[in-house]
């Protein structure tokens, strides 16, 4: 409940006291107001601005936190001086102690109306201030960074800085690292291949050649404020000669054509088959991907089934030479397009409850219904049916609800040849999961391994979690 004070003014005349105060009080009552205070301001004209006293009493209420808000019928009460001026002015200084000002009149008072879109105004004003102000901080901090042509921005991999906030020296933490970058560069191995010796996105490879400080032993510095850019010499100490900088640099150049440009969008893979990444590398036991593809001619590859490594160095490990996918693709296939196992849902399975709920919904209805009626045998018909649903509410013998897997209808081969990739990826992960999926060598041909898992008598082995609910079990 909040708390409010009232604020009645009775002009010499014919208005009525009596009436302001009830208008409020049914307000209050209606909003769940509490009206702790009440100001009542008798023979005064607000024209004259003489109920002031009376409002800066009602401030300080509001600083000392008394009450929050001021309720008036409308806001008129408040002030009568026809210059907007004044009420913009006297809603601030209570919007500015932590209060507000309810008109009962006007229920948009202080919101939409001029005197609110100038206190709205007056306070976007004083955000834009604030900050400047911050700008302006920042900017004095950083012409201190200039004066002291300190480093100010981005550095790549392998840069740091220290010293104190205001005379921060660049340097290059691992000299060594950067030569061989340049190195590795400048002979032609990719970036990938860079990145991933020293654990870098091939991007980040990029930044560190790119960065012409690491021969001229110069970065240039600089910073915008209002339109205006600054910009400073910073020294560092070199890494590499000149010549090996622009060998390095002009591999890049070299590469960068037409066709590697960034065409915008965010880079999605998408597999090319429901069993990419799915099964386990037979070598290395990161995962197995299905390549695809072309050949120079245009003529389809046939598809097959190759390392990819661990997630981050998607290095193939070798040991694996890899098989053709189609053979492993039908076997799954055939595994799942004629089971007909029956696919479960977590459901209740017993328990009535539910109906006796429905029974006394409809005895309510009735009950309803027969106060008007007025027809004799349909009065007859209910009270009749009155009795009988009494009889059922009565008898009623609850069981209560469980649940437990139960059959949806649909079997795992039409859930298998309706699915799209998404769902056949989901059915044969579950399946690696529960029993396990693996490739195994039979006589110098691969093919599938089931029942790794399930033959060491696991709890609960034998059902194939699904996801969303949906299980089935063998
Ligand atoms: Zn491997």
């Amino acid at each position: 409940m909040s708390l409010a004070a009232a604020f009645i003014r009775v002009s010499t005349g014919s208005q009525d006291e009596a009436s302001q105060v009830k208008v409020i009080d049914a307000y209050a009552h209606e909003h769940g107001i509490t009206v702790v205070k009440t100001f009542k301001l008798k023979g005064y004209s607000a024209s004259k601005g003489t109920q002031e006293p009376a409002l800066r009493d009602a401030i300080a209420d509001i600083q000392r936190g008394d009450y929050g808000t001021l309720i008036v019928t409308e806001s008129s009460r408040l002030d009568r001086r026809e210059d907007l001026d004044a009420q913009a002015e006297i809603l601030l200084a209570i919007r500015s102690a932590g209060g507000d000002i309810i008109s009962i009149a006007e229920p948009t008072f202080g919101k939409s109306d001029f005197a609110g879109r100038i206190v709205t105004l007056v306070a976007q004003h004083a955000n834009a201030e604030k900050s400047k102000t911050v700008k302006q901080t920042t900017y004095r901090g950083v012409m201190m960074v200039r004066d002291n042509n300190a480093h100010h921005g981005a550095l790549p991999s392998f840069w740091e800085t220290k010293g104190n906030r205001y005379a921060k020296q660049a340097y290059c933490s691992d000299p060594r690292a950067i030569a061989d970058i340049y190195e590795r560069v400048a002979k032609g191995e990719s970036l990938a291949s860079v990145g991933r010796a020293y654990e870098l996105y091939p991007n980040s490879v990029k930044n560190v050649i790119r960065l012409a400080a690491n021969h001229t032993g110069v970065i240039e510095c600089s910073y915008t404020h209002e339109g205006i850019t600054e910009t400073w010499p910073h020294t560092v100490t070199p890494v590499v000669d000149s010549a090996l900088w622009w060998r390095a640099n002009n591999v890049l150049a070299t590469n960068v054509t037409k066709d590697r440009a960034n065409k915008g969008g965010r880079p999605v893979a998408r597999p090319a088959n429901w069993l990419s990444g799915v099964l386990d590398c037979p070598g290395c036991g990161g995962k197995l991907y299905v390549h695809a593809g072309r050949t120079p001619a245009g003529n389809p590859r046939a598809r097959m089934l190759r390392c990819g490594g661990h997630n981050k160095q998607r290095l193939s490990c070798g040991r694996f030479k890899g098989c053709e996918a189609q053979p492993v693709v039908d076997l799954i296939g055939a595994m799942f397009a004629s089971d007909t196992t029956e696919i479960l849902a977590f459901q209740r399975v017993a328990g009535n409850a539910h109906e006796l709920d429905a029974l006394k919904a409809s005895l309510s209805k009735l009950q309803a219904r027969l106060s008007v009626t007025e027809d004799d045998d349909e009065l007859d018909a209910m009270v009749a049916e009155r009795k009988a649903i009494k009889a059922l509410i009565e008898e009623f013998a609850i069981v209560p609800d469980s649940y437990d897997y139960a059959p949806t209808g649909q079997t795992v081969a039409q859930m298998w040849n309706d699915g799209d990739d998404t769902v056949k990826r989901g059915i044969v992960r579950a399946v690696k999961q529960t029993w396990g999926l693996s490739l195994t060598d039979h006589d110098e041909r691969w093919g599938l391994a089931i029942d790794a898992v399930a033959s060491k008598g696991t709890e609960g082995a034998d059902v194939v979690d699904l996801g969303n609910g949906l299980c089935f079990r063998r």
